[in-house]
């Protein structure tokens, strides 16, 4: 579950501890609060309120922290898709495309393309990518949990993979998870589907996805130790 205080989302675990634990995460600052189970979300909101003025030193400290650099998107570098490594073969031309062939991307630019307009382009190719994966994993989960989805979009986002609205039914699925494995896809599908009936990470939201996919502690895993980088 989520709250947003002071502006900043903020992650809540509730789980069978005596104490609240407040974090501010790497690789992005986010902030995330264990609580025990009988603590009411208005008394972890106070908590973080209390806490927030050191919150916003972390976070900045972690905006401050060298990323990956950017991309230029020529020839040798590497890019992901779906869980698999290819080498960039940039060629020259008037339409932009990117071709997946053997472990070579094919990448097609206009010579004088800037690295910022690349990126768009490959930005624009992932998003194609992930909405054709969710229009054919999607309904198959609806199928198999029995809930349905309103709605759905795909966005690049920084700290999440996935995030929803459980009163609209609707979920955002983060465009990064084209560059990750099918497998990861489906486990955020199922764990957003889940908040429409469990909003809280808590043993019951837990006892759910044990229901219905069997691996998920181990995707889960493997996604978070893999960061959500900016220019990956
Ligand atoms: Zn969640």
């Amino acid at each position: 579950m989520e709250l947003i205080v002071s502006g900043i989302p903020v992650e809540i675990y509730k789980k069978r501890i005596k104490n609240m634990h407040l974090y501010v995460k790497p690789p992005d600052g986010k902030v995330t609060v264990s609580a025990p189970l009988a603590v009411s979300d208005e008394a972890i909101a106070r908590f973080v309120v209390t806490k927030i003025g050191w919150i916003k030193i972390q976070i900045r400290r972690f905006d401050e922290q060298p990323r990956q650099s950017m991309r230029e998107y020529v020839s040798g570098e590497t890019i992901y898709v779906w869980g698999r490594q290819y080498y960039i073969r940039t060629e020259y031309g008037n339409k932009n495309s990117l071709v997946l062939s053997g472990d070579k991307a094919i990448l097609t630019v206009r010579r004088e393309s800037t690295a910022a307009q690349r990126e768009s382009f490959i930005r624009e190719w992932y998003r194609r990518q992930l909405k054709a994966e969710i229009e054919r994993l999607l309904p198959k989960w609806e199928r198999i949990t029995g809930l349905q989805c309103a709605s759905w979009q795909t966005k690049y986002m920084t700290t999440r993979w996935g995030t929803c609205n459980a009163a609209a039914r609707k979920i955002w699925l983060n465009l990064q998870l084209a560059k990750k494995t099918p497998e990861c896809l489906e486990y955020i599908i199922v764990h957003e589907l889940m908040h429409f009936i469990e909003q809280c990470h808590n043993e019951r939201f837990m006892a759910l996805m044990d229901t219905y996919m069997a691996m998920w502690r181990e995707v889960k895993s493997t996604l978070n130790g893999q960061t959500l980088d900016y220019m990956e």
